[in-house]
């Protein structure tokens, strides 16, 4: 087993200040208050962060169309679209808009991402919570998502000659677009747990994407018992039979309780989970974001996945510096109206354990 260093953190101060406009559910902060709770907590001291280089061209041309990737430079160079660009790639349509840095924030995800993955190339953890954009096409946006920086960091893997990859995405929206760009690839395996029905609506339990995927769709209220019972009958077994040479996992935080765009009912600790049993797993490990819509529950879960990766203990109330963080942040919904105090004071949310469904059960083989 490579000796691992210690894991390193990849940021930009590109997410601060960023939206994808208001009204739009990406209005919302998210990495930037991750990095300032991380901070606040004195888990992020300046030798384990990196400040993540904007993509080349050429990197993200590995996967993307050049001239999509064009017209990503002409959106935000002239803060507008044509009509032609709309139709053909999908920007400033469908969730989709064009906003200030519609070029270079997807592009320093991406970058982030590459670098993550040369990083871990002699073995060890980067976590990248501004990746995680698992929808975007080779062509065109979707689902918020420009790029997909999953797709372009495993691509480094492969070709740094690291195989095989284990993707796995715990985002409540089905990994649709790394599945499609490794379909039937015998190198890469990837793992969605989704909200069943859920757009993009892909992502059947029979859904194997010529034998590299395997998915989990669940059912609404989805919870933290269902999550382990998956994660211990199926995941694990599926990761370790691969024998993974990198692991990449997705970890968007939109499957918790409190988000606004699913039904699922995790609690935080279910994500810590994940991520803990899938760290040891193999000598190289990339873990990003992904969803996540409530501003409080996104910080929470992802600095507590930066603490997983660290074997940091999570205080039972968060210190001063750590609530100041949190209490001012703005929620046009209505549950950022009248927020509870827990999501000031505390990081890990209370368990939500409940009964394990057959729907669940029927995921596992051994219990089929
Ligand atoms: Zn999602």
């Amino acid at each position: 087993m490579v000796v691992m260093s210690r894991p390193l953190f990849i940021g930009s101060e590109i997410y601060r200040n960023s939206t994808y406009g208001k009204g739009h559910p990406l209005a919302v902060p998210r990495v930037s208050t991750t990095i300032d709770l991380c901070r606040a907590l004195g888990w992020l001291p300046d030798e384990v962060y990196r400040e993540a280089p904007m993509a080349t061209v050429a990197q993200v041309t590995r996967f993307h169309d050049p001239a999509y990737v064009a017209a990503l430079q002409r959106a935000e160079a002239e803060q507008q679209v044509s009509e032609a660009d709309k139709q053909r790639f999908a920007i400033g349509v469908a969730g989709n808009p064009v906003y200030a840095e519609i070029f270079r924030r997807p592009m320093t995800s991406a970058g982030g991402v590459l670098l993550a993955a040369r990083l871990t190339a002699p073995g060890g953890i980067v976590y990248c919570p501004g990746g995680g954009t698992h929808h975007g096409r080779a062509d065109r946006a979707s689902g918020f998502c420009y790029l997909n920086d999953p797709v372009l960091g495993i691509l480094s893997w492969l070709d740094q000659g690291i195989s095989p990859v284990a993707y796995v995405d715990i985002d409540a929206h089905h990994g649709d677009g790394v599945q499609d760009a490794f379909a039937g690839d015998p190198r890469v395996k990837t793992i969605s747990v989704h909200e069943e029905g859920r757009w993009p609506r892909t992502g059947r339990a029979d859904d194997t994407a010529g034998g590299s995927a395997r998915n989990f769709p669940v059912p609404a209220g989805f919870n933290d018992s269902e999550m382990r019972v998956l994660l211990e009958g199926a995941i694990l077994p599926e990761v370790r039979a691969l024998k993974p040479a990198a692991i990449f996992v997705q970890c968007g935080a939109d499957a918790l309780e409190e988000d606004p765009l699913s039904q699922l009912s995790l609690s935080n600790n279910a994500h810590w989970s994940v991520v803990g049993a899938l760290r040891d797993l193999a000598p190289r490990l990339i873990v990003t974001g992904g969803g996540g819509y409530n501003p409080w529950t996104v910080a929470r879960c992802w600095a507590g996945v930066w603490a997983t990766l660290n074997g940091y203990d999570i205080p039972q109330l968060l210190p001063p510096a750590a609530e100041a963080v949190l209490r001012p942040l703005v929620y046009n919904r209505a549950a950022g109206r009248n927020p509870p105090d827990h999501w000031f004071t505390t990081l890990r949310d209370a368990p939500r354990e409940g009964m394990v469904r057959p729907e669940i059960l029927a995921l596992i083989p051994e219990t089929a």
